[in-house]
């Protein structure tokens, strides 16, 4: 059974051990010590990090009544030193007491119980299953845990029996005969648990819930706490001063200048579609006045150069509301080039798909569609002279193929 020094001394760093065992395994050397500093993890908090016998710990975990400590190579037998990655302690340390804060808080003030929670990375999250919690009670119970944490309340570590905890506990463990670890804070919580935790609420500096979601018809709620906090809240306001500076407004104005913005975008944007209709309705007036005659139709074969697919979609609209013209239109723009081929779907003696393939071997596109319709894209050439060149070359061809279909 290996010793847990972990309880012993939540803050020490360093350690002494002897290795009882060590063997070579699929993902790394396992070494068994007859104590150990390093958490094996549980209760929702990950495993210790560091490093022993100066090899790095991948993995801690417990096996029966061991502690495995999974290293990236072999350590010689005997005595062996042990330091844990602090920060990472530390932190876990920090998160773990804020999350228990939080979920006290919820549990005595909403009567919600936490059905799980989990330390993964820098974020936090605590399931309340087929319970449904609403916004602005996470933001009331993350005031008064953040209020536990400025009252600097020490956190004592009891072992009582199971009647004992009965009484008291937010969250029962299952029955057992054996003494129960229970972590309590003053008179806001007291609640079974394996984890570690800072000896002080003040330690935990700060609980920030950072966001919350619909799950197993209840909610998942995050939030970071302590160092963990500290970094996101630094991000977030980093972001939203430059938010600010791009907006020239205060915190509080920013979701309405967003908001605004987003509806100036909206009519912008639907303004911009009518005028590059009337721009597409005018070229296409043009260009049908100009077109060739091929026995009843006339062909219209035509590059917009610098113009995407949306474009160049416009201008077949314009083209094709009416019967009697086959369009043959391409276009480029930086994500590459873009082939409309077709007609009005009554012009039944049309069939674009001959001309569309010879069009698609010259210009490398992809794409296909029906007698009346097809659509392809492709990539651009080295330089847009080239591009164009090759665009030429391409509609040149099918509309020679097309043109032969027809006559
Ligand atoms: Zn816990």
């Amino acid at each position: 059974m290996t010793q847990k020094l972990y309880y012993e001394d939540l803050y020490r760093t360093e350690f002494d051990a002897a290795v009882l065992r060590h063997e070579e395994g699929k993902e790394g050397v396992r070494v068994i010590l007859d104590r150990t500093l390093f958490y094996p993890g549980g209760g929702g908090q990950p495993c210790d990090k560091g490093t022993l016998g100066g090899r790095n710990v991948l993995d801690v975990f417990e096996e029966g009544e061991e502690i495995v400590h999974l290293l990236d190579g072999p350590i010689t037998e005997g005595a062996v030193h042990g330091v844990i990655d602090w920060n990472r302690r530390f932190e876990l340390m920090q998160q773990h007491l804020g999350q228990h804060l939080l979920a006290a808080v919820l549990f005595s003030r909403f009567e919600l119980r936490t059905s799980r929670m989990r330390i993964e990375g820098d974020d936090v999250s605590m399931d309340f299953d087929n319970t449904p919690v609403d916004e602005e009670t996470v933001r009331q119970a993350e005031e008064e845990a953040n209020e536990a944490v400025w009252q600097n309340i020490p956190v004592e570590i009891l072992y009582p029996d199971f009647e004992e905890v009965k009484l008291h506990a937010r969250k029962l463990p299952p029955k057992t005969s054996e003494p129960i670890r229970i972590v309590k804070v003053g008179n806001i919580d007291y609640v079974p648990c394996c984890g570690l935790h800072v000896k002080n609420t003040g330690e935990t500096g700060i609980i920030k819930v950072t966001a919350t979601e619909n799950h197993k018809g209840g909610t998942r709620v995050h939030l970071r706490c302590g160092r963990a906090a500290y970094r996101w809240l630094d991000v977030v306001c980093r972001g939203a001063r430059k938010v600010q500076l791009e907006l020239t407004c205060g915190p509080d104005g920013m979701f309405q200048r967003v908001l605004h913005l987003k509806e100036e975008i909206r009519e912008l944007t639907s303004r911009n579609g009518e005028l590059l209709d009337q721009a597409a309705a005018s070229l296409a007036e043009r260009l049908l006045r100009d077109a060739e005659p091929v026995g009843e139709f006339v062909l219209v074969p035509h590059i917009l150069a610098g113009a995407g697919p949306d474009e160049v979609k416009r201008l077949f609209h314009a083209l094709t509301q009416q019967r009697g013209a086959a369009a043959l239109l391409a276009g480029a723009d930086p994500q590459g080039i873009s082939l409309i081929f077709g007609c009005h779907r009554e012009d039944k003696a049309i069939d674009v798909r001959g001309a569309f393939h010879r069009a698609l071997e010259i210009s490398g596109a992809r794409g296909g569609g029906s007698p009346c319709c097809t659509q392809g894209r492709g990539p651009l050439c080295e330089t847009p002279e080239q591009t164009q060149a090759r665009l030429q070359e391409a509609i040149s061809a099918a509309a020679e193929v097309l043109r032969q279909s027809l006559s």
